[in-house]
């Protein structure tokens, strides 16, 4: 999933021709205070915190100033500001518009009737999630023929838009179409969508890429936003690689083992915090890569939950040894193992030569890692 920043959305909101205030991304107060100061960003203005989590506007991520040294001050602020896990290094600097309404609006997957849907609600500027759901209007969208007249012209009643704002209105939503099918996005959201004087502007822009669609997009193959330096590491060597804020290291196979492996830790009050999915290797290299990897997360206990099909557990445990003893003493971590399947009792013995024993109970297992895990804190 390639989250955009608010920037990078607005940035291809513009290419569809959806009206956005003027702004600029900058990475320095000084590149701030010239960027009002040269008039490139007029006055008033705003200075936005650009991180992946919503909730800026409450949480102090956005700020307003009146001139050029104000704009300054809004952007030290918040630069190197820690917001919701995430390290301010990017602020969007923007002219402050004269908002007469705040609106939401999306085009989103709804994954459970396979089919995008438009959803509207004429309460914006909060988050959708606590918005009353008799205020919402869900259509969904057809995709071949797209955005029907009649579903812009019910969005514009939602809204309560007539005249020159609902014509806005019309265009807009097919920009915002063309962003979700063209951009192969998953969704697409304005929130606030603003009335400012009889036009319509995007205030806010959250744009999700489909991770399915990433190769005819290469454009968004360099954006690494949403991604920790290790899980980077891991993209680039394949490895599925997920940091999470928890303690506990899972090493499992297949995306529902590994899921129901972090389910079961959390149900003992462990609380995971780096997961990997060797999936089907066979290739031991690529085990003692993975499990590198995880250490350098700096887990305090890590459970290896393993069914051995393709993945043969003796693969995995020659993987693991080869990798314990590249980790220095200092760096280590006690290990839980619970190996079953293809060369269950090669894995076992190779394992038990390393120090490490195989429990063939998942609930025993997993009760011991979350100890160990509680131990070492
Ligand atoms: P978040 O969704 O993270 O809270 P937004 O971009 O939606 O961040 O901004 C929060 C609020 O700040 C908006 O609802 C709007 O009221 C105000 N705001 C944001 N950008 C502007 C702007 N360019 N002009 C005026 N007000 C703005
Ligand atoms: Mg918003």
């Amino acid at each position: 999933m390639v989250k955009l920043a608010e920037w990078r959305g607005k940035e291809v909101f513009r290419k569809y021709g959806i009206p956005l205030p003027r702004g600029h991304v900058a990475r320095s107060a000084n590149e701030v205070e010239s960027l009002v100061r040269s008039g490139e960003v007029p006055l008033p203005c705003v200075v936005k915190a650009q991180v992946l989590a919503g909730g800026r506007g409450k949480g102090g991520a956005v700020k307003f100033a009146n001139s050029p040294e104000e704009a300054r001050s809004a952007a030290s602020a918040i630069l190197g500001l820690s917001f919701k896990d995430e390290t301010v290094k990017e602020v969007l600097v923007e002219e402050k518009l004269p908002i007469a309404k705040e609106f939401y609006l999306s085009v989103a997957l709804d994954r459970a009737l396979r089919l995008p849907i438009l959803i509207a609600s004429a309460q914006g500027g909060v988050e959708i999630e606590s918005v009353d759901d008799a205020q919402i209007v869900r259509q969904p969208i057809d995709p071949f023929p797209g955005l029907t007249g009649y579903q812009k012209r019910r969005t514009a009643e939602v809204l309560g838009l007539s005249g020159d704002p609902a014509r806005a209105l019309d265009r807009l939503l097919d920009g915002l179409w063309r962003v979700f099918t063209a951009e192969d996005a998953e969704l697409v959201e304005i929130n606030p969508l603003a009335v400012v004087r009889d036009a319509l502007v995007a205030l806010d822009a959250k744009v999700v890429i489909e991770d399915d669609a990433a190769f005819r997009h290469p454009e968004y193959a360099e954006i690494r936003d949403d991604r920790t330096p290790l899980e980077e590491i891991a993209r680039e060597k394949e490895i599925a690689f997920v940091q999470l804020d928890g303690n506990i290291g899972v090493i499992a196979n297949g995306a529902g083992l590994t899921m129901a492996t972090l389910d079961v830790l959390k149900e003992f009050g462990g609380s995971p915090g780096v997961f990997l999915d060797l999936g089907g290797t066979d290739d031991p290299k690529k085990v003692t890569e993975a499990f590198l990897l995880m250490a350098q997360a700096r887990p305090k206990a890590v459970f290896l939950n393993i069914f051995g099909g393709v993945t043969r557990c003796d693969t995995v445990a020659n993987g693991l040894v080869a990798a314990m003893q590249q980790v220095p003493p200092s760096d280590r971590f006690p290990i839980v193992a619970r190996i079953r399947g293809n060369n269950e009792k090669e894995g076992i013995d190779i394992l038990r030569a390393a120090g490490v024993t195989s429990n063939p109970s998942l609930k025993e297992s997993a009760q011991s890692a979350v100890a160990l895990a509680k131990e070492a804190s």
